[in-house]
């Protein structure tokens, strides 16, 4: 009930507050049609006419209401300003002056001059010029120097030319002497000076922060015809029309300029770089009022103001041209930099490409290009999150950089890719820097706790053999780079039989025909059993065993098949051999179970569990037979998917696992939501417990058992290297070992099974081992 009621205030407040401004607007309405009615009169009565009751209280009442109007008005849009105080103080102060002049004039007297209706006329102008100031000062402040000149170039000029014609004529109009000159002399001078803050402050306000301004230069402009003709005493109709109306019609526009909204500014807009156009009218008319001096007499405040106007344009212009010329350079390195590494980037590797094929053929010297692709990196990336790759990219490129000539090019092209343009380097010392530049990113990365290996890929291209071009140079690079990787050499220079159009798309056709064509193979590594010192599981790790490039592991392809589409067939291959080998195992009497790894792409897939199911079906195996093997960072991804897949695979009866976990920092929360039956403690843990010396690692391992233990999980260690380490992940509470230490991946021929005698652990030696 009670938010109802402050809902209706506040939806009153909200429609109430326009109906104020419009209140006001209307108010304004009425006061533009009264002038324009007031004009008409004046233009069509005869000039020597004039009526006390409209010329004299009718305009001194409406010059007075304005005054209060912008006051009032001002106040709401302003709010906190004391700027519509003063300039409405100064235009009462002028209603004021016209008032007393209006009683000085009843019964035709002529009323003194200089008397107390001139005090609050100067009045109006000290006041103005300290609204005008304020309101200057208010909206300018955080405007650069050559904003700032602009507005004080556009004011001098303006006073210069308003000095250069009206100030003279009105000085040699006026005949009188002592203080009425110097009275007299009060209103241009005090025109000139506001007309040049006023012009000056609107040329630096930017869009619609200038409605306010604009009339505000209007009021005052009309202000200065007003006082011009007032001066010149002119008898003619127009004379008598400007005269009459120029007041009036200034002061309301002096009060509306406070009661229009000042336009917010748009933080989006883009910053418009200093113009040259205000600068040049200035300089032209200053050019100009000192030419026509030398023609004829000029009064020295003219030539001052426009010698002023001048001096101040070249301080401008100098000023910009400066500030072009560093935004010039600036924008130019940074378009060629790369803004993470602060290395150059793939346009200034380009750049610096056709440069060096522009060169005549013949006076070129010999040129490799390394292309440098990361191992690892997304890992990292997806673990750690962005902050800590960027972080890795940084320190990747000052490694690479430190084991360059001061001579080569190193340059980021792509995510973790990097180029290096080694010019005048044979075969030799290319190899050498090829092999120095692998060789410094194998020491692992530190940032904060963590530490990180990453390795290098890198594939090199040549000239003149290899392309006539950067692109054909790079693409060349690359394709060598990736059967580096594939073949898991720290480099490979481009050969054109291996390559041959050689890029990843082939590689994608290569894999998928391996698929088809039985070229994968599987290895598999034994998990021992803590508990019973015996080996039930084995984990199924996929190879391929490529044609030409030999054995290759599955973190060089893995990443490809899921680029490329691959991975369900290649997990569907994987599943029904190692469920076929298991079955082979369980014929013979052994009774074995696979652990097999599948990718968030296989659980993206909904008929993912029922493939399982028709497999096992299949092989006429029961559901106990797999273990599936899902990585931790795989969950953090897309926790929702995994979760209905692993609730799926738990109707099954098949159990999964959390590999590689601890890894990427799952929270607890995630892992109490989860149906699994096992984690895997990620390698990384475990490297640190080689020879067995309890330490701080240690504790965080035993740690991480207790807490697996507590969620209802069976806790695997994997990388177990020494039997040292696994005595102690023993005494930790650890219930499944895996390791070279106990196996290394082994074609399911070469396994062997000998059981060791207790206390020792049992061991299962690969032959190959
Ligand atoms: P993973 O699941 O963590 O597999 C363990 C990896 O650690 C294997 O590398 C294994 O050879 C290696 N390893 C085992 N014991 C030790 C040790 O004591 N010391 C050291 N340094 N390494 C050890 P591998 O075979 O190269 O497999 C790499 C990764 O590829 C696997 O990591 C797994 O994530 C993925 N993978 C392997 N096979 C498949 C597969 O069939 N499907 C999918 N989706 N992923 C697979
Ligand atoms: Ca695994
Ligand atoms: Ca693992």
């Amino acid at each position: 009930m009670h938010r109802r009621i402050a809902q209706a205030r506040s939806l009153a407040a909200r429609v109430r507050r326009p109906s104020h401004g419009d209140a006001v607007g209307l108010i304004y309405g009425v006061m533009a049609v009264l002038l324009m009615a007031y004009l008409v009169l004046l233009i069509v009565r005869p000039a020597d006419q004039s009526s006390t009751a409209i010329d004299g209280w009718g305009v001194d009442a409406f010059e007075l209401f304005a005054g209060v109007l912008c006051i009032v008005g001002g106040i709401r849009r302003r709010p906190g300003s004391v700027v519509p105080i003063v300039l409405g103080a100064a235009v009462i102060s002028w209603g004021l002056g016209d008032l007393v002049f209006t009683i000085e004039s009843l019964g035709g007297a002529t009323p003194p001059s200089p008397g107390p209706a001139d005090a609050l006329y100067l009045g109006f102008f000290a006041l103005s010029y300290v609204a005008v100031v304020l309101l200057v000062r208010g909206e300018t402040r955080r405007l650069s120097s050559p904003t700032w000149l602009d507005g004080s170039v556009a004011g001098l000029g303006a006073g210069a030319v308003c000095a250069a014609f009206a100030f003279s004529a009105i000085v040699r109009q006026t005949h009188a002497s002592g203080l009425g000159v110097a009275v007299n002399l009060a209103y241009p001078v005090g025109d000139v000076l506001l007309l040049l803050l006023v012009v000056g402050g609107t040329a630096v306000m930017s869009g619609r922060r200038k409605a306010p301004w604009l009339l505000l230069a209007a009021g005052f402009t009309i202000n200065v015809l007003g006082d011009t003709s007032n001066l010149l005493q002119s008898a003619s109709h127009l004379g008598v029309v400007i005269n009459s109306a120029a007041w009036p019609i200034s002061s309301a526009m002096l009060s509306g300029a406070m009661w229009l909204r000042p336009g917010l500014t748009d933080p989006l807009a883009e910053q418009k770089p200093p113009g040259f156009l205000l600068p040049g009218l200035a300089a032209g008319a200053g050019l100009t009022i000192l030419f026509v001096g030398t023609l004829t007499p000029l009064n020295h405040v003219a030539a001052l103001l426009a010698t002023a106007t001048l001096l101040l344009v070249v301080l401008r212009t100098s000023l910009s041209v400066r500030t072009l010329r560093a935004q010039t350079r600036e924008r130019h390195q940074q378009s060629v930099t790369d803004h993470l590494t602060g290395l150059a980037n793939r346009r200034r590797l380009f750049g610096a490409l056709d440069m060096f094929f522009a060169q005549p053929a013949g006076d070129r010297p010999e040129l490799a290009l390394l292309f440098i692709d990361l191992n690892g990196f997304k890992r990292i990336n997806d673990s750690f999150g962005h902050t800590v790759g960027d972080e890795v990219l940084g320190q990747v490129s000052a490694r690479l950089a430190r084991t360059l000539r001061p001579t080569d090019l190193l340059a980021r092209v792509g995510g973790d890719e990097f180029a290096a343009m080694l010019v005048n380097a044979g075969v030799e010392q290319t190899a050498t820097i090829a092999g120095r530049l692998s060789a410094s990113l194998n020491e692992p990365f530190q940032f904060d706790a963590v530490s990180a290996e990453i390795g290098a890929s890198v594939g090199i291209a040549r000239t003149p053999d290899d392309a006539a071009d950067g692109e054909g140079l790079l693409e060349c690079a690359d394709a060598a780079m990736y059967r580096a990787k594939l073949s898991s050499s720290r480099f490979a220079f481009y050969d054109r039989e291996l390559d041959r159009g050689g890029n990843k798309l082939k590689l994608a056709d290569d894999l998928s025909a391996a698929i088809d064509g039985d070229q994968l193979v599987l290895h598999y590594q034994p998990q021992l059993d803590l508990r019973s010192d015996r080996i039930d599981t084995v984990e199924a790790l996929v190879r391929w065993r490529h044609p030409e490039f030999g054995l290759i592991g599955p973190l060089s392809f893995l990443p490809l098949a899921e680029q490329a589409g691959l991975m369900d067939r290649l997990t569907r291959w994987v599943l029904t051999h190692a469920l076929a080998q298991c079955a082979a195992w369980r014929a013979t009497g052994r009774p074995l179970r696979v652990s097999v790894n599948v990718s968030i792409s296989d659980l993206r897939d909904p008929g993912f569990p029922a493939t399982v199911a028709s497999l096992l079906d299949r092989m006429r195996l029961r559901a106990d037979a797999l273990m599936i093997e899902i990585t931790e960072t795989s969950i953090i991804d897309e926790f929702e998917r995994v979760q209905q897949a692993v609730s799926a695979l738990g109707q099954l009866g098949v159990d999964v696992s959390i590999d590689d976990f601890g890894a990427g920092f799952t929270s607890l929360a995630y892992l109490n939501d989860l149906a699994v039956e096992e984690m895997k403690l990620d390698r990384r843990f475990i490297a640190p417990l080689a020879g067995g010396v309890r330490s701080r690692d240690s504790e965080v391992v035993r740690a991480t058992i207790e807490l697996g233990h507590a969620l209802g999980l069976q806790v695997v260690a994997e990388g177990i290297e020494d039997d040292a380490a696994l005595e102690l992940l023993r005494d930790l509470g650890c219930d499944i070992a895996q390791g070279y230490g106990i196996g290394r991946p082994a074609p399911a021929g070469e396994l062997s099974f000998d059981a060791m005698p207790a206390p020792a652990p049992a061991r299962m030696l690969a032959r190959r081992a």
